[in-house]
């Protein structure tokens, strides 16, 4: 909690206030010590009288003592004298004077004999701006050397505090949030429901021998709740949440990352039963010795520090660690292995419902006017984030305030809504009203086929939500776990994989890029049935033989040719026919389920997302148009490349 020195960050190109505030000091200094020497002088009655008068008062016996300091000479006469100062003329009995540098012989003599009372004092008259001027440099490093500290407290940490932990904890009894103020995320909401549990009651799991999970990995593009549903998890269990953002570790001391691990395990154990939450893990979890040059050991010892305290403590020590990602891909696998994070939840984006749920949460506190349909407003943000649909909401909250109105109307949403997407950049993925017609004909066109082929896996989930990875899925789940495959089942296979491209191209009459993972997935598999599965129709029952070695990367690169030339143009040759084999057959199986694909395409449009068994009742209700024979109708004997299987 600790924050306070980031105050002390200046902007760039001007003084510091740390600066400012040495500089303010130091003149203050000078200033006082000119008002001293002003004011003792002025205080000070003593007149400056030449060497030769003060001799002359000395012959004159007018002298009744002096004090003789270094060269300075201070005495009192015993009748006053007068001096002439400009026009007028001073009366004086104290004066000053100096002794001339080469001193004055007679000077003792003198006195003696007119009794005058000397006094000498040690020469500790050191005037004080003497005593500045000398102290000059050592007071300007001094200041340089404060002003260089501050600055590097401002950009990190103190130097004298390494290692201190800079953990923020949350009061678990003031966290707010529970698990109501997140909407949809329902999968990964159910799974930490369990975790609060195990906070709960963790002897629960201990008695039937459950090993609880020690670390949760939430993997969810940005914006999607999982700061949110970590503390929502703190706030429903009521322990202490011990926050730590992965970018925080990034530090130019080696070593205060690992330390501050260290420590926050420490505070966790001492607080147990608590949370600890990592948000970005990415940024100090990245896979070791990746990358280019050297220069990462900070990092790697962050990480190995993580590593050995995730492995330090026991179940039982009822600590539970949490971390957040966008980049799952690139975490060292050290971290994903059993023991550590090794329990994954995705955290998806919003579909149509779950986006209204969300805008129901956010303005909650916000008055809405009655033309305010939120329905709608969702539909119009396919794949907006929970962030994103906040944002709009507070937009649209600043839109009203503007015109003074005391409710939030549908236009102050529509401008809001164009403000948040025109300042959207295209990796957030609000896709245009074409892109989404493109995305769920492509989908419908997987899901028909998979539906209505006798050999493709039967289908789980049809989804158009846009995910890191593409635009859409289809998903099939295997009836068991297959390890040998027919030959029916590779072609229809490649027939679902074609029927994205296909149903572009038969229903919009457009081709688009979207197809490109289905293409490279279509092409793999081809490959494989040619070279590996002596399933080429001219080629024959003959494999690329030898040993494969793809532990190296790149290994398809580094392959051993082990057919010539001509061959290859053969094996080209062959996963072509196959692969405008599979196309030709995507095609027709869709032109023959044409109304299906269509109103499933436009079931997909209003939900974005289809279970399997919703997509089969959709075809079976446009079944009336198509007789259920055409699908037996369309098998291998009318595809071209279809050899023996
Ligand atoms: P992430 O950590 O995944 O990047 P955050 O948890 O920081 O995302 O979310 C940012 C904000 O967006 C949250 O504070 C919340 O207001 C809003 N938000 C995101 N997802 C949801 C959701 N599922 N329900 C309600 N609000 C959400
Ligand atoms: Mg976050
Ligand atoms: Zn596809």
């Amino acid at each position: 909690m600790n924050r306070g020195q980031k105050d002390e960050q200046a902007p760039n190109g001007s003084f510091s206030p740390s600066f400012r505030q040495a500089a303010w000091i130091m003149a203050g200094i000078l200033m006082a010590m000119l008002a001293y020497q002003a004011l003792t002088r002025d205080l000070d009655d003593r007149v400056r009288i030449e060497y030769s008068t003060f001799r002359r008062h000395l012959k004159d016996g007018k002298v009744a003592r002096i004090t003789v300091t270094g060269e300075e000479i201070t005495g009192e006469l015993s009748v006053a004298a007068t001096r002439e100062v400009g026009d007028e003329s001073v009366e004086y009995t104290h004066f000053l004077t100096y002794l001339p540098p080469f001193g004055d012989d007679e000077l003792l003599g003198l006195l003696e004999r007119h009794g005058t009372t000397m006094q000498v004092e040690p020469d500790t008259g050191v005037r004080l701006h003497e005593v500045f001027i000398a102290a000059l440099p050592w007071i300007l490093m001094i200041g340089i050397a404060i002003m260089i500290m501050r600055r590097m407290q401002a950009q990190g940490q103190s130097m004298f505090s390494i290692g201190k932990t800079r953990v923020r904890l949350f009061d678990a009894s003031k966290s707010t949030v529970r698990f109501d103020d997140v909407a949809g995320a329902h999968g990964a909401k159910s799974e930490l429901q369990e975790m609060v549990g195990f906070l709960d009651d963790p002897q629960r799991f201990q008695r039937v021998g459950a090993r609880t999970p020690k670390g949760i990995l939430l993997v969810g593009a940005p914006g999607t709740g999982k700061t949110l549903l970590a503390r929502a998890v703190a706030g429903e269990a009521g322990v202490p949440f011990l926050s730590i953002t992965g970018s925080d570790f990034m530090e130019m001391f080696v070593g205060v990352g690992a330390s501050r691990v260290r420590d926050t395990f420490r505070e966790a154990k001492k607080r147990a039963p608590s949370i600890i939450f990592i948000d970005e893990l990415d940024s100090i979890g990245r896979r070791r010795g990746a990358g280019l040059g050297g220069g990462h050991d900070e990092r790697e010892q962050t990480l190995n520090q993580l590593l050995s305290e995730l492995d330090g403590f026991e179940p039982s020590e009822n600590v539970l660690v949490m971390a957040a990602t966008n980049r799952p891909d690139t975490l060292d696998p050290a971290l994903l292995r059993p023991g550590r994070f090794d329990r994954r939840i995705t955290v998806d984006l919003p579909t149509q419902a779950d986006r209204v749920a969300i805008l129901q949460i956010h303005v909650r506190n916000r008055p809405l006017d009655d033309d305010v349909n939120l329905e709608e407003v969702a539909r119009g943000m396919p794949g907006a984030t929970g962030a994103d649909l906040e944002n709009i909401v507070n937009e649209a909250a600043m839109e009203a305030a503007r015109r003074q109105a005391e409710k939030i109307c549908a236009a102050d949403i529509e401008r809001a809504r164009d403000k948040v997407l025109l300042g959207m950049k295209r990796e957030t993925m609000v896709l245009s009203e074409q892109e989404c017609q493109l995305i769920a004909y492509h989908e419908a066109g997987h899901a028909v086929t998979a539906a209505v082929l006798e050999y493709a896996d039967p289908l789980y989930k049809v989804s158009i939500v846009p995910r890191a990875e593409s635009m859409g899925v289809t998903q099939q789940v295997p009836e068991r776990d297959m390890y040998v495959r027919p030959r029916q089942y590779l072609d229809d296979r490649l027939a679902v994989i074609m029927s994205g491209r296909a149903a572009e191209e038969l229903v919009l009459q457009i081709v688009s890029t979207g197809a490109e993972n289905d293409f490279r997935e279509a092409t793999q598999i081809a490959r494989k049935m040619v070279l590996d599965w002596g399933m080429g129709q001219k080629l024959g029952p003959m494999t690329r033989s030898g040993g494969r070695d793809e532990v190296f990367l790149g290994g398809e690169l580094a392959q051993r040719r082990e057919f010539s030339e001509a061959t290859a143009r053969e094996v080209d040759e062959e996963v072509r026919d196959i692969l405008t084999g599979a196309q030709h057959r995507a095609l027709e199986t869709l032109k023959a389920h044409r109304p299906a694909l269509e109103r499933l395409a436009a079931s997909l449009r209003e939900q974005e997302e289809l279970s399997g068994e919703m997509v089969l009742q959709i075809i079976q209700e446009s079944a009336d148009a198509v007789p259920e024979q055409t699908v037996e109708g369309i098998p291998g004997d009318t595809r071209p490349s279809s050899g023996p299987a």
